[in-house]
């Protein structure tokens, strides 16, 4: 996107801050937040980047507005060098779609930089060990934006080609039946014996939980399971060692170890 017409000095860089703690931040992250004019985001992000910020400007907004956001961060990016964060990895359920989306619609070629994060699956599979080495599948259990027939037949979809199965936003106040649910799918077409992880606010500074179960017993667990969770549901061939999951990429049919 380097066309910008003459009259646009300033940037807008959609930016993915990781999982939470600053340490596993990218350095173009953690540069750009601190070179910014202005900072947009939700409170939850804005919190955990609040050592970067001195002069910035920052906006808060609440979950719900994230069309006004994104057009408000094309406009003031005309004249200022403008942040928008989202959680995570910038595209993986993040913001870097809907802004490009908003900036196609008015038009305005204002610069844009997508800048990428540890998304919550590595977060979460680096901290149950090894469980996401081979094929997997992602699938957010939210139907605010995709209907629940849909998210069903991906659920089906996975679980029959033996993926593993990464799980994001599994619960809302709103959708706390929809986890149940979709464990059902699964588990028509994977063995109870199947490892999987439940990891809450992985890497974050507080409240950080790991839990190692299977999926036969995983239900038993379910009030730990909320919106701030990742799930991972191992394959066929994945297996517990102590506290860990490891999915074998295949290395010993090929090797002696
Ligand atoms: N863009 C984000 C995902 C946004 S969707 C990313 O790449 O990680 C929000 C969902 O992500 C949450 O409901 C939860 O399932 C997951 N999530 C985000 N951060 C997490 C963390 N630190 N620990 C566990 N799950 C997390």
């Amino acid at each position: 996107m380097s066309q910008s017409p003459s009259h646009v000095n300033g940037k807008l860089y959609v930016v993915g801050i990781g999982p939470g703690s600053l340490e596993h931040m990218t350095l173009r992250a953690h540069t750009v937040i601190k070179e910014a004019d202005i900072i947009l985001g939700n409170g939850t992000y804005l919190d955990q980047i609040k050592d970067l910020v001195s002069t910035q400007q920052v906006f808060r907004s609440s979950m719900g507005h994230e069309v006004e956001r994104a057009k408000k961060a094309i406009d003031l990016a005309v004249d200022n060098k403008v942040v928008m964060v989202s959680g995570g990895d910038s595209n993986i359920y993040g913001m870097a779609g809907l802004v490009l989306e908003v900036a196609r619609q008015v038009d305005l070629s204002v610069d844009i930089e997508i800048v990428p994060g540890i998304t919550a699956l590595s977060a979460a599979a680096s901290l149950l060990g090894a469980p996401v080495v081979t094929d997997f599948a992602v699938i957010s259990l939210s139907d605010l934006l995709t209907p629940w027939e849909v998210i069903e037949k991906r659920l089906h979809a996975a679980a029959e080609a033996d993926m593993i199965i990464g799980i994001y936003n599994p619960k809302s106040r709103q959708r706390n039946t929809n986890f149940q649910k979709a464990i059902k799918i699964i588990r028509r077409s994977r063995v109870d014996t199947v490892p999987v992880g439940i990891v809450r606010n992985a890497l974050r500074t507080e409240g950080e939980s790991v839990t190692v179960t299977t999926l036969g017993n995983i239900l038993d667990h379910d009030d730990e399971v909320d919106m701030r969770t990742t799930i991972i549901i191992g394959n066929s061939e994945s297996g517990i060692w102590g506290s860990r999951i490891i999915t074998p990429r295949g290395y010993h049919k090929k090797y002696d170890y």
